[in-house]
C-alpha cells in the first residue's frame, strides 16, 4: 500500500508541525510507515512507548482486559486501580494515588492538591514554586507554571500564584521565598524534558526537601517525562535518596495506553475528599491493566538495570562519535533519557533523521533528545549513533 501525506491535513487543528510521514506498525523499537519504510524508534512517542510496539507480553493482556471490559465509571469499584496504587506506592514509598489520562491532568490535580492544602490552612493565596525551563502541560494552570513564552502567551491572563526560580541555585530559592507567607509547595521536573534534559542536581534535591520540611512546603515531583524506569530507577528523584510529597507520572505509565497518576504521600494524601476532583475516564479498567502489566513486564525483564546499561552505554557511543565536533557542547542524561546539546539549532535534524530511518525529537531548540522504548537493544545503540553522527556532522559543518 503507498499513501501520499498531505502537507497539511484539510481538517485537523494545524497545532503541530508534523514530519511528513505516516506509521503504520511496529514490533520492539522498530516501526513501518504506510509505505513499508522502516524506522529505528529512539523517540518512543516522546517517552511513551515503555515496551516499545506490538510486545508478545502485553499485546495479549491487553487483548484479555478489552474483551472484559474497558470503561465503567468511577460511580463503581474499579479493583485495577487498587492493583496499580499498590504497585506504584509500593515502589514510590508513598501512600495514595489518583488517576487520570494524561500528564497535564496530574499536574493539574498536583497544583490543585497544593493549592487546597494552603487554603485549609487559612492560606487565601497560595503560591507555588516552579523554574525557569520548566515545562509541566498546556492547560490554564500547567501552561502558567510552564516557563517557555511559546506555550504560554497568546491566551490571556495565566493563573496567578507561580513564583519563578532558577533550577539547582538553593540561595535563589531561598532569597525567592523569603518572608513569603503564601509559599504551599516547591514543583519542579526533576529532569527537565521539554526545557533541554536539564538534571536538577541531587544535593540540590536533598536541600530542597530539607526547606519543604522546614516550612511545612509540598514538594512536588513532575515525574511524567523523567519516571517509569526511564532513568533507571522507577522514579527520576530516587537517585537522590528522597521522597517528594506529590508525584506525578503519565507517559511512560501505561506504555501507550493513555493513562496519568497523581501519588501522594502521608498529609498530602489527605487533601483531597470526596467530590473534590474527579476524571470520566481516569482509572479505567483498561488504562489499569496497560499500568500493571508495563510493571509486571518491566519488573520480569529486569527494565530498570538494563535501562541504566544501555543508556551508560548510549551515552559514551554518542560522546565517542560527536564530542570532537566543533559545534558540539554534550551529552547528558540518565539511563534511556539522554540529550546531546549542540551550539546551533537542530530542530531540522528531525526530519532529517526520520528520512534515513531514525525517530528523534529535538527539545529547546538545541539539544538532541533520546528517548527510546526501554528494551532498546545495544546493537540498536550503535544504530542510533550511525545514523545520528553524519547527520549532525553535515548540520554542525554548514
Ligand atoms: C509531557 C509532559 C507533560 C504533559 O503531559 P501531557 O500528557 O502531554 O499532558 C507534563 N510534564 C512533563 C515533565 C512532561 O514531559
Amino acid at each position: 500500500m503507498t499513501a501520499h501525506i498531505e502537507a497539511a491535513s484539510p481538517h485537523v487543528m494545524p497545532t503541530y508541525g508534523r514530519v511528513p510521514i505516516a506509521l503504520e506498525r511496529g514490533r520492539g523499537c522498530r516501526v513501518w510507515d504506510v509505505n513499508g519504510k522502516e524506522y529505528l524508534d529512539a523517540l518512543g512517542g516522546i517517552a511513551v512507548n515503555t515496551l516499545g510496539h506490538n510486545h508478545p507480553k502485553l499485546v495479549p493482556a491487553l487483548q484479555d482486559q478489552i474483551a472484559k471490559l474497558i470503561h465503567t465509571s468511577n460511580y463503581y469499584h474499579v479493583p485495577g486501580q487498587e492493583t496499580l496504587a499498590k504497585l506504584l506506592t509500593d515502589r514510590a514509598g508513598m501512600t495514595n494515588v489518583f488517576f487520570c489520562s494524561t500528564g497535564l491532568e496530574a499536574n493539574e490535580a498536583a497544583i490543585k492538591i497544593a493549592r487546597k492544602y494552603g487554603v485549609d490552612q487559612g492560606i487565601a493565596k497560595p503560591e507555588i514554586v516552579v523554574y525557569d525551563h520548566a515545562f509541566h502541560g498546556r492547560s490554564i494552570a500547567t501552561m502558567s507554571a510552564t516557563a517557555n513564552p511559546k506555550v504560554r502567551n497568546g491566551f490571556g491572563a495565566l493563573l496567578e500564584g507561580f513564583t519563578r526560580v532558577a533550577p539547582n541555585d538553593y540561595q535563589a530559592l531561598v532569597e525567592a521565598t523569603e518572608g513569603n507567607p503564601n509559599i504551599v509547595a516547591v514543583m519542579m521536573e526533576p529532569i527537565q524534558g521539554e526545557g533541554g534534559l536539564h538534571p536538577m542536581r541531587a544535593e540540590y534535591l536533598k536541600q530542597v526537601r530539607a526547606l519543604c520540611d522546614a516550612k511545612g512546603w509540598l514538594l512536588i515531583m513532575d515525574e511524567v517525562q523523567a519516571g517509569m524506569g526511564r532513568t533507571g530507577k522507577w522514579f527520576a528523584h530516587q537517585w537522590a535518596g528522597i521522597v517528594p510529597d506529590v508525584m506525578t507520572l503519565a507517559k511512560g505509565l501505561g506504555s501507550g495506553v493513555p493513562i496519568g497518576a497523581v501519588v501522594a504521600h502521608n498529609k498530602a494524601a489527605e487533601v483531597l475528599k470526596a467530590g473534590n476532583h474527579g476524571s470520566t475516564f481516569g482509572g479505567n479498567p483498561l488504562a489499569m491493566r496497560a499500568g500493571v502489566e508495563t510493571i509486571r513486564i518491566m519488573e520480569e525483564d529486569g527494565l530498570l538495570a538494563h535501562a541504566t546499561e544501555v543508556g551508560n552505554y548510549l551515552k559514551a557511543q554518542l560522546h565517542a562519535a560527536l564530542s570532537s565536533l566543533e559545534g558540539f557542547v554534550e551529552v547528558r542524561g540518565q539511563g534511556l533519557m539522554i540529550g546531546v546539546e549542540l551550539t546551533k539549532p537542530c530542530g531540522q535534524l528531525i526530519g532529517e533523521a526520520a528520512e534515513a530511518g531514525l525517530l528523534i525529537s529535538v527539545t529547546s531548540d538545541t539539544v538532541i533528545r533520546i528517548v527510546p522504548p526501554l528494551i532498546l537493544s545495544q546493537a540498536e545503540a550503535d544504530e542510533i549513533v550511525t545514523k545520528l553522527k553524519p547527520l549532525v556532522q553535515a548540520l554542525l559543518a554548514a
